[in-house]
């Protein structure tokens, strides 16, 4: 049975050792870190989502306020919002909950949030800066899988890391971060021709194709490092509720032949809310 590489006990160890006694260091020089959620509509994950970023906040001692607006809103009252916050000098770090309601354009959204506040790490300077190497605020989800193969005991250098997905909140940059922590990198899409060729030599994989349970303890070489970014639900009758949260690795016949496996639920999200937390500090020590 593989190690289990819980993200939620990670999380909980960083904020009790990291991030409140540099919350403390702020308060006592008169900073109150305070990271803004704008949340536009109803849409049920994402509300699950924000009281989750409210409860990570409370825990390390930072203000999280979320501002809700119905989806009726406009593109141009969001980026009047945006400006509103890019001008406050109490509020640190904004994030916009996606999705969007149809007909906002996500890019425009984006592209108006002060980099220095984007605590997401999503605009361009972000995401540039990052593929350099540059000191930046990093997207969440990839710093935190990186964080959380760090605290597990792994090093990336000299590693062969293969991550399955190329979007830009997650396969991508994570590529880039494994690949400055020197790591050797492949890097999988729906287009990959021969995925089993590439995950044979692979010490480390990074799984984030949004399919349930995709990938099989068959697909994975035996000793391996995975870490499952995928979160759905999945019917199951034999449940109360009639569904239970997957990845998308098949844990149940990836468990007997990896050598460590981040959970779902419990795994990498718990690790993307940390690092988003530990991005608004960051921006108010800046
Ligand atoms: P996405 O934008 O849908 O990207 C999926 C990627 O997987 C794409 O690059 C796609 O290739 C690739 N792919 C799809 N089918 C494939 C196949 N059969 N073989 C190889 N590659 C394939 O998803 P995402 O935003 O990266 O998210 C991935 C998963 O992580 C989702 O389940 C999402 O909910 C979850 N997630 C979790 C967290 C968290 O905090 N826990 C954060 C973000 C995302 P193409 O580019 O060629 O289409």
């Amino acid at each position: 049975m593989a190690e289990i590489i819980s993200g939620r006990d990670i999380a909980q160890k960083i904020i009790e050792t990291d991030l409140i006694p540099r919350v403390e260091k702020l308060k006592s020089r008169e900073i109150f870190p305070k990271l803004v959620v704008i949340l536009v509509g109803d849409h049920p994950a994402s509300a699950s989502y924000v009281r989750q970023k409210e409860k990570f906040a409370a825990k390390a001692g930072i203000l999280a306020e979320t501002w809700r607006f119905p989806d009726t809103i406009t593109e141009d009252e969001i980026l009047a919002e945006i400006e509103k916050i890019n001008n406050d000098d109490t509020i640190h770090g904004v994030i916009v909950q996606l999705p969007l309601p149809k007909g906002i354009s996500v890019e425009k959204i984006l592209a108006k949030i002060d980099p220095q506040k984007d605590v997401d790490g999503f605009t361009a300077e972000n995401i540039g800066k990052l593929f350099l190497g540059e000191p930046c605020l990093q997207c969440c989800t990839p710093k935190g899988i990186i964080r959380m193969i760090e605290e597990s005991g792994e090093t990336l250098e000299g590693k062969n890391v293969t991550v399955i997905g190329r979007s830009n909140i997650v396969g991508k940059p994570v590529s880039a971060l494994a690949l400055n922590k020197n790591a050797t990198v492949t890097t999988c899409h729906s287009r990959t021709k021969n995925l089993a060729e590439h995950l044979k030599n692979a010490d480390i994989v990074i799984v984030a194709v949004g399919r349930p349970e995709m990938i099989k303890g068959a697909d994975l070489p035996k000793g391996c490092v995975v870490i499952d970014v995928g979160i759905h639900r999945k019917e199951d009758k034999s449940r109360e509720k009639g569904w239970r949260l997957c990845g998308d690795v098949d844990f149940e016949s990836a468990k007997d032949v990896v050598a460590k496996i981040s959970p779902v639920p419990g795994g990498v999200g718990p690790m993307t809310v940390v690092s988003l937390i530990e991005n608004t500090i960051e921006a108010a020590e800046k």
